[in-house]
C-alpha cells in the first residue's frame, strides 16, 4: 500500500517500516534487524524497548495527561528540571521545556535578543554561528544553521534573522590550512573579526555546538568565551545533540570548563521515548529579564507536557541508576579504537574524531564526486547492510555520524565495525563504477 506520509524525497515510497526496538536494535516489518549506530537522530541513549519508561508514561497518562504551562506547573516537569539543573554548569537554575530542539534554539535566540533589550541595548539583533552547523528547521533556527545547501533546497531565503557565519573548528581538515598550535586557534579568533566587522553593538549572540564529533583544541572554547565577554555577546551552547552525557560529561561544555549564557538540550533528555528538549537560562540572562519587563512571553502548547516530562524523568533516573552516564567515556574509547581500525583498513577513510559516544568517521571520495549524491548512497548502503547512522559532508569529505545508545556492549561495537567493513568497500565500489561530478 502506498504510504500517506510526506518524506524528504517526495517521490520516495520505500522507506522501511519499523515495528519494534530492543536494546541497540530496531526491527522492520520484514523482520530485518538494524544496529542503531546513531541512536536514530543522535537521540537514543538507554536503548529501545525499556519497559519501565512505558510504565512511567502510562501511569502519568492515567494520573494527569495535560495541563497548560500558563495555568499549572506539574510534578514530573518540576522534578526533571531540578535533576537537569543540578548537573548544569554553575549559574544555571531554570529551564524551559520544549518539544523539539528547533523550538529550544528559537527560544534561545529570542531570550538573547530580549536580554540586550531589557538592558537598554536595543541594537543587538544579529546572530553569529558556524558554517556546516545544524540548529534546526524552524525559520529562526534555520537562519542560524550553517548548512547553506539546506536553506537553498527549498528556496527558503530570505530567512528571518541576520546571521553571519564563521568557519568551524576542524583541526584534521583545517579550513584555513593551518596547523595547531602555530595557528594560534585562528578559527576561534575569527569570531572577534566577525563581531568587529558586523559592529559589536549589533550582535546579540554566538551560537554553536560544543562538539558534533570534532575535538576542538583545548583553548578553542575558552577563547570563544573570552571574545564573547569582551564584546558583550551572549554565548549560546547548542547541546541538543551533545548534552546529557553523550560526550562523556554531563554537558559538553564541561570538557573545557566554560559556562555559556544560554544552553539548549534535547535528544538525550527522553531518549526518544517522548518529544522533549529545552532551554536553560543562566542567572545572568534570567536576572536581566526578571529585572526588566519580568516576562518571557514565549512557550508552546506542549511546553513541559506532563507525559513527555514523565518519560524524561524515567529516562534520567534509569541512566543514573544503571551508571550509564559514567559509562559513556569508557564506551566511547572502545568505539574510538574500533573506528581507528576502520580508518586503517580502508584507504578511502581519512580520519575519525569525537568525544564519548559522539563520533565522526570521515571518507574522502575522489575529486569531482558529487558529495550530495555520495552521502545519499552511503545512507542507502548502510540501511542495506543493517546499520542506522547519520551522514555529513564538509569540504571534500563525507562521513558517518555515529552516536550509539550508551548501553552498546563491546561485542556490539565489534558488530558495528564489521558492518562498516562491509559498507565502506561497497561505497568505494559504487564510487568506482559511478564517477559523479
Ligand atoms: N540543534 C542541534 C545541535 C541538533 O542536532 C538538532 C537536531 N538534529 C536541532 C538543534 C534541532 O532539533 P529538532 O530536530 O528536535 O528540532
Amino acid at each position: 500500500m502506498a504510504s500517506a506520509l510526506v518524506r524528504v524525497g517526495l517521490r520516495e515510497n520505500n522507506t522501511p517500516v519499523a515495528v519494534r526496538g530492543q536494546g541497540v536494535y530496531v526491527f522492520d516489518n520484514t523482520g530485518k534487524r538494524y544496529l542503531d549506530g546513531s541512536g536514530g537522530a543522535l537521540i537514543v541513549t538507554i536503548g529501545h524497548g525499556v519497559a519501565e519508561i512505558g510504565e512511567a508514561v502510562a501511569a502519568q497518562m492515567k494520573k494527569l495527561s495535560y495541563v497548560f504551562r500558563a495555568h499549572f506547573s506539574n510534578e514530573p516537569a518540576e522534578e526533571l528540571a531540578q535533576m537537569l539543573v543540578s548537573e548544569m554548569p554553575v549559574g544555571f537554575s531554570r529551564v524551559l521545556f520544549t518539544s523539539s530542539g528547533s523550538e529550544a534554539v528559537e527560544a534561545a535566540i529570542k531570550a538573547a535578543r530580549q536580554y540586550h533589550h531589557e538592558r537598554g541595548d536595543h541594537g543587538r539583533h544579529k546572530i553569529i554561528s558556524r558554517l556546516d552547523s545544524y540548529h534546526g528547521v524552524t525559520l529562526g533556527a534555520m537562519s542560524a544553521t550553517g548548512m547553506h545547501a539546506m536553506k537553498d533546497a527549498g528556496s527558503w531565503r530570505p530567512l528571518q534573522i541576520p546571521v553571519r557565519h564563521i568557519n568551524t573548528v576542524r583541526c584534521d581538515d583545517c579550513p584555513f590550512h593551518l596547523k595547531y598550535p602555530s595557528c594560534q586557534t585562528f578559527c576561534a579568533t575569527e569570531l572577534e573579526r566577525a563581531i568587529i566587522e558586523e559592529g559589536p553593538g549589533s550582535v546579540a549572540a554566538f551560537i554553536a555546538e560544543p562538539s558534533r564529533g570534532e575535538e576542538p583544541p583545548p583553548d578553542y572554547w575558552p577563547t570563544i568565551r573570552e571574545i564573547c565577554d569582551r564584546y558583550g555577546v551572549l554565548l549560546i551552547a547548542d547541546e541538543v545533540a551533545c548534552g546529557l552525557w553523550r560526550t562523556g560529561r554531563a554537558y559538553c561544555v564541561d570538557h573545557w570548563n566554560i559556562v555559556p549564557d544560554l544552553l539548549t538540550f534535547g535528544k538525550a533528555t527522553a531518549s526518544g521515548y517522548a518529544p522533549l528538549a529545552g532551554l536553560a537560562m543562566s542567572d545572568k540572562v534570567l536576572d536581566a529579564l526578571v529585572n526588566g519587563s519580568g516576562v518571557f512571553l514565549h512557550g508552546h502548547t506542549h511546553s513541559a507536557n506532563p507525559m513527555s516530562c514523565a518519560a524524561g524523568l524515567a529516562v534520567q533516573r534509569h541512566v543514573r541508576a544503571n551508571g550509564l552516564d559514567r559509562g559513556v567515556a569508557g564506551r566511547g574509547e572502545i568505539l574510538d579504537q574500533a573506528l581507528r581500525r576502520v580508518v586503517a583498513k580502508h584507504e578511502i577513510c581519512v580520519a575519525t574524531s569525537g568525544l564519548g559516544l559522539l563520533r565522526q568517521l570521515a571518507l574522502r571520495p575522489p575529486r569531482g564526486t558529487n558529495l550530495t549524491i555520495a552521502s545519499l548512497v552511503l545512507e542507502a548502503l548502510s540501511m542495506r547492510f543493517g546499520l542506522i547512522s547519520q551522514y555529513w559532508k564538509a569540504g571534500d569529505r563525507v562521513g558517518f555520524q555515529l552516536a550509539p545508545p550508551y548501553i552498546i556492549s563491546d561485542s556490539q561495537i565489534l558488530e558495528l565495525e564489521e558492518r562498516l567493513d562491509r559498507i565502506i568497500p561497497a561505497f568505494a565500489g559504487w564510487l568506482a563504477a559511478n564517477r559523479t561530478s
